[in-house]
This record gives C-alpha cells, structure tokens and sequence, in this order.
C-alpha cells in the first residue's frame, strides 16, 4: 500500500479515537478508558508521524524517553491537591512546543531566504503568539497555584490600555510580518517577546484561587497553537488534535464559569477569589451552632434510611476518600441507602470529587450529580457535608448581596439532618461565612475529616 496513504488512513484512525475519548471522558464510569482510547490514538498518530517525516529517529527516541520518563514520574508522584499545577506546567509545555516548532520551521525555510506564502506567514504567527503567551501565563499560573508567587491579582491602573496596546502592536508586527517575512526576522523574534509578555500580563491580575479556570482555558489555547503550527507543517493530525484540545478546552471554561455563575470576563478582570472577606453578604450568621460529638453522629446515621454524601475540597485536604468509601458501605450493610452528591465545581480543579472518589472505588452509580439530587432532597435523611462549604452555602439562593449570589448549589438546607464535616468555622474558598452552619437541623462534627470518619467506622466496627 502507499505509505501516504497508510500514514493518512492512521491519522484518521487516530482522530477516530481521540473523538471517542474524550466523549466517554464525560462520564466516571468510562473516563479511564476513554484516557487509555486517546493516548492509544496518540501513540499511533505519534509513529504516522514520524514514519511520514522519514528522519534521524535516535535523538527523538532520546527525547520521547527523556520526556515520557518525565511526565510518567511527574503523574506518579503529583499529590491529588497539587495536580492543577501540573496541568498548568503540562499546557505551558505544549504552548512552548507549537512555539518553537514555527520558530525551528521558519529559521529553516524561509528567514533571510524567500517570502513565505501570506497563509503560511499568518499561521506562523498565530502558532508564535499563541504558544508563547500559552507558555508564558501557563507559568505565572503554575506559580500562583503552587504559592511560589504570591496568589493575590496583581492590578494596576491603566492595565487594560497596556494589554489593548499590545494587541495592537501584535497585529501591526504581524501585518508588517506577512507582508515582509523572508526579511522579517526582526518582526518574528518580537513578537515572540511580545507574546510571552502578553501571557504574564495576562494572568497576572487573577487571583489564585481563579486559576482552575485560567488553565481550562490556556488549554484551549494551547490547543489553538498546535492547531496553527499544523497548518505550518501541514500535518493532518496536528491540526485535529490542537482544534478538539481548543474547542474541548473552551466548553470546560465555559461549564466551570456557569457553575460558578460567572462570566469569563468576570473571572479574568474581577480579582475575585484573591482576598478572605469574612462575612461578606447580609449577617449570614443568626442563631447557634450545635456541635456533634462522634457518638451523637454514629446514632444519627446509625439511624438513617438514607444518607448524602457531599464531598467538597476539605475531602481532598483531608485525602479521606477511602474511609468515606468505608463507611458508605458500612452503611449500606446496615440498610441505609447511599449516594454520593457531586457539584460541578467542588474542590479546586473540573472533576475533583469524580477523580478522589474513583480512586477509592466508590461505585459509579452512586454518585449523583447535583441536578439530579436537588429536586429529592427533603427525602434524604441524612446529607453529609465532608469538607465542602461554598457549595452547599444557601447564601446562593436567598442573599443577593453575596459574592457567590446565582451561583448553583446542592441543596442539603433541605434534607431532614445535615451533619458538617470541618475543622474550623473558618470559610472556603470564596471566603464567606454559611447560614447552613446555624441552621436547626444543622450538626456540626467537627475535626480533620480523614480523623472524624475514622472514628465513626470504629463506631460501627466497635
Ligand atoms: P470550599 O473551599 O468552599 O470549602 C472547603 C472547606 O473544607 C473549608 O470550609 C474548610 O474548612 C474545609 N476543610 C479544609 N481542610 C479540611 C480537612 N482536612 N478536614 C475537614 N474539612 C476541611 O470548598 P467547596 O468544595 O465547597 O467549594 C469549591 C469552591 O472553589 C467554590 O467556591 C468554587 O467556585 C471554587 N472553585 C472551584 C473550582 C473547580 O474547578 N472545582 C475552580 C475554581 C474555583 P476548615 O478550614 O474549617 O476545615
């Protein structure tokens, strides 16, 4: 057969896989092998390509080892909590790629030499712009998570005219660039400066706390520079990969922005999320708290038909995932119908309850999304709040003056007792304080989460 022909026909096949991969990564109960189907279709792609570039394979294969050890080991040893960085380092990475590929093929074939054609000049440009400000924000964004740089929004006056002026200088370089390309050597290394500049200036200004959201979309972006440096190469495979990686990168942005209620523009200009304000919204906090001891939880759940699991960052603090999963079954031996109620936006990255919870082998169809447990909570007996605080906070529904006002909750206000797993009184991640803690038919348990889950199986056992 041709080898063209068969190094196309491979491409298709690999598209085929990616498509069907990232469909299946919508539910928990097929995300593993939907990760496995594309990375499978990668690899293939991978060896098409390299097949059809016919070239010196040992220092790729050099390169493919030193890397791929790299990634396996930074995947196996990136603690649950930190693994947003690593996708911020992952992102900025493959900005940095689409960057230097242009760069390695323009270097190449055209500066000083010949113009290149006005669509290929343009794609240059796009895979340099993009890939550098990818990689540069990627960078200021891993910092930020990783508190090696401060996490506050950095703002100054005159901000957005700066940024509007480095576009605008972009698309004049850029202009000046298609125009001039064989001699625009001077044009091209600029804009790569100005690129990396831009993606600074670009995350600087958003909290830390925002940054899940930020690198949902430098994903999107870095998938839009390999869409462009596959035009620049004219590689079939690239150009797909880098527009599912786009278009898949933006619709995560955009859920994660309606599941907070917020608008992108919102989330990269507001500074939000950067400083604690205690009690922000109307006097949130009216009567007592009634603390539980273990024994009062043990007889209540002990007791209970139903119960609701609500896991929320405080779980992955805590990494008591497999004690919940424990106790859950203790519990359904007993009689007690469970499930696990799962908010789009719990903890601090998209799927960070599906991601703890599936690592401990809680049973799929347990775990219920939160629009579909809403409209039964007055059935639930028991809700179980582990560490979650925003996304239970009633504030959402009834206080318009509250930051997070709109924004979608999990009921558990309604279900007949609601147990709260926390150390402290001390607000979450929007820094507010929760009317659901002083509600009647409010307990709090307090203590480290792993700590108090313990002592209830040891209840149960005992
Ligand atoms: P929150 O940040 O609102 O609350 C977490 C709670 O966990 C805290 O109140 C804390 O209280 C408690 N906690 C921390 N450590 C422990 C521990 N070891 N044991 C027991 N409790 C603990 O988390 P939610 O999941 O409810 O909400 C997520 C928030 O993050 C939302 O506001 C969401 O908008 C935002 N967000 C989410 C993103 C995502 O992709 N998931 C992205 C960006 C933002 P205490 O200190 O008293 O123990």
């Amino acid at each position: 057969m041709d080898l063209n022909l068969l190094i196309n026909f491979s491409y298709i096949i690999s598209t085929v896989m990616f498509i069907l991969g990232l469909k299946m990564l919508s539910s928990p109960a097929t995300a593993r092998k939907g990760n496995m189907i594309s990375a499978i279709g990668m690899l293939l792609a991978i060896c098409a390509a390299l097949v059809s570039q016919g070239i010196d394979y040992k220092w790729i294969l050099l390169g493919m080892a030193v890397g791929g050890g790299i990634g396996l080991a930074a995947a196996r040893l990136v603690a649950m909590t930190a693994m947003p960085e690593m996708v911020a380092i992952f992102n900025g990475f493959g900005g940095a790629a689409s960057l230097l590929l242009a760069w390695f093929e323009y270097s190449g074939k055209y500066q000083g030499l010949e113009s290149a054609p006005a669509f290929t000049a343009f794609v240059l440009i796009l895979s340099v712009f993009i890939g550098g400000m990818t990689f540069s924000g990627s960078m200021i964004a891993y910092g930020k998570l990783s508190e090696k740089i401060s996490g506050k929004p950095y703002l100054f006056a005159g901000q957005h005219i700066v940024n509007s002026l480095i576009l605008i200088t972009t698309v004049i370089l850029g202009v000046l660039f298609v125009l001039n390309s064989g001699a625009g050597n001077g044009y091209f290394i600029l804009l790569i400066v100005i690129a990396l500049i831009f993606g600074v200036l670009s995350v600087i200004p958003i909290g830390g706390a925002d940054m899940p959201v930020v690198i949902a979309l430098l994903n999107s972006y870095s998938g839009l520079a390999a869409c462009a440096a596959g035009f620049v190469i004219h590689n079939n495979i690239l150009i797909v990969a880098g527009a599912l990686v786009g278009a898949s990168g933006i619709i995560l942005t955009k859920i994660m922005c309606k599941a907070m209620n917020r608008s992108l523009a919102n989330v990269l200009f507001s500074g939000f999320g950067s400083t604690k304000t205690a009690a922000a919204g109307k006097g949130a906090q009216q009567g007592e708290i009634k603390p539980a001891s273990q024994e009062d939880v043990y007889y209540i759940l002990e007791a209970a038909d139903s119960v609701a699991f609500v896991p929320g960052y405080g779980l992955a603090v805590a990494q008591a995932q497999h004690q919940v999963r424990e106790l859950g079954e203790i519990l359904e031996a007993n009689g007690t119908d469970v499930q696990y109620a799962i908010h789009p936006v719990a903890g601090r990255m998209p799927g960070h309850m599906n991601v703890l919870l599936a690592e401990a082998n809680v049973p799929y169809d347990q775990l219920i999304e939160m629009d579909e447990i809403n409209p039964n909570m007055e059935t639930v007996d028991v809700a179980v709040v582990i560490g979650a605080n925003d996304v239970v906070n009633p504030a959402a529904l009834d206080d318009e003056s509250s930051p997070i006002y709109g924004m979608p909750i999990i009921e558990v206000h309604r279900a007949k007792t609601v147990i709260v797993l926390k150390r402290s009184m001390n607000p979450g991640f929007a820094g507010i304080e929760n009317a659901l803690f002083f509600n009647d038919n409010t307990r709090m348990y307090f203590g480290d989460a792993k700590a108090s889950i313990t002592g209830l199986i040891a209840e149960f056992k005992g």
